[in-house]
């Protein structure tokens, strides 16, 4: 094989091997030209409360302004942003224009519950200094440690589980929120599910997807709420799109929601008037009486 031949060269020519090798060095270096020319941008998904509809916070979501390609989901870079390593300072950069832009809105409105949440990619989370940075950001933001959810998927967090509980230790002592993402499509340990210093799980919304349409199939959402509930964590269903996922997530107890039922990801000006209109700008589209009940 032709990694067997090391750095210095190959041992054997693979045409495939050898187009997914120009393909990724040469995402690589448009990644690395899009951090240097600001490409990149944050759209924010707000969170609602299920009891009263209230916009409690939101989710960052990087998004790739391609000067060719348009708007890029993270779906078609994050991986490769990954495997060639950029996506530590692509990271970065997400978790600083979060907190910055979470603190700008929180110094408008002080008393308004606001919860930035962002995704660690798991790279991220192994960096030996992850939580060096996390606590360098929140300082030089400003922004109080408690407003800041970092998301990590349960792959993750259940990878390296020794090692993880001392960093999400350490996390936790700094004062951030930590959440689950996706939860309920890896193989969660429950003795290290007790052990975790986590504070909310996010179901997946494969789960979600499965409530109050055709083939209803409660059973696993109802599952993780109360798996939440009797480990003193809150719970977050994502990918709520109809009133009637939203009802059953409801009377089952989950406490939060995100999804496209109540706004899609947005950019950061009509997130900010999002979160002064409150619950009524939201409101003011579509939303059923049901939300208002
Ligand atoms: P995620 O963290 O689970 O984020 C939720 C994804 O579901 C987002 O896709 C969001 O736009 C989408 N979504 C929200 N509500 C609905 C809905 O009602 N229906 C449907 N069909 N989709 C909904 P997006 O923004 O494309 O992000 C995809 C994934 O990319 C994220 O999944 C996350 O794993 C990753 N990602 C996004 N931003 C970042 C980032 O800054 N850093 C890292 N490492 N990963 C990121
Ligand atoms: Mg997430
Ligand atoms: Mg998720
Ligand atoms: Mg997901």
């Amino acid at each position: 094989h032709a990694k067997a031949a090391g750095a210095g060269g190959y041992a054997s020519y693979d045409p495939q091997m050898h187009s997914g090798l120009i393909a990724r060095l040469q995402l690589e270096a448009d990644l690395r030209r899009a951090l240097e020319n600001d490409e990149f941008e944050l759209h924010y998904q707000p969170t609602i409360r299920l009891d009263n509809g209230a916009v409690v916070g939101f989710e960052a979501l990087l998004r790739w302004r391609h000067p060719t390609r348009g708007l890029v989901p993270p779906a078609e870079f994050v991986s490769l942003a990954e495997a060639t390593g950029m996506i530590l300072p692509i990271g970065q950069w997400v978790l600083t224009e979060a907190c910055r832009q979470a603190a700008e809105w929180i110094g408008a409105s002080p008393d308004r519950p606001m919860t930035m949440a962002v995704n660690v990619s798991g790279r991220q989370f192994g960096q030996d200094d992850f939580a060096d940075i996390v606590e360098r950001v929140l300082a030089e933001s400003g922004l109080a440690p408690e407003r800041l959810c970092l998301e990590m998927t349960e792959s993750v967090v259940m990878n390296d589980t020794e090692e993880n509980l001392a960093l999400l230790t350490r996390l936790k002592a700094i004062g951030v929120k930590l959440a689950i993402d996706d939860f309920g499509t890896g193989y969660s340990s429950l003795s290290y599910l007790r052990r975790f210093p986590v504070d909310t799980l996010k179901i997946d919304r494969s789960f979600v997807e499965r409530l109050g349409q055709q083939s209803d199939d409660a059973t696993l959402a109802r599952t993780i709420v109360q798996l939440g509930q009797s480990l003193g964590m809150s719970t977050v269903a994502e990918g709520i799109e109809h009133s009637e996922q939203f009802l059953a997530l409801r009377r089952m107890g989950c406490e939060r929601a995100q999804g496209y039922y109540f706004s899609r990801p947005l950019p950061a000006i009509q997130a900010g008037a999002v979160l002064t209109g409150g619950r009524a700008a939201l409101m003011a589209g579509n939303k059923p009486a049901s939300m208002l009940a």
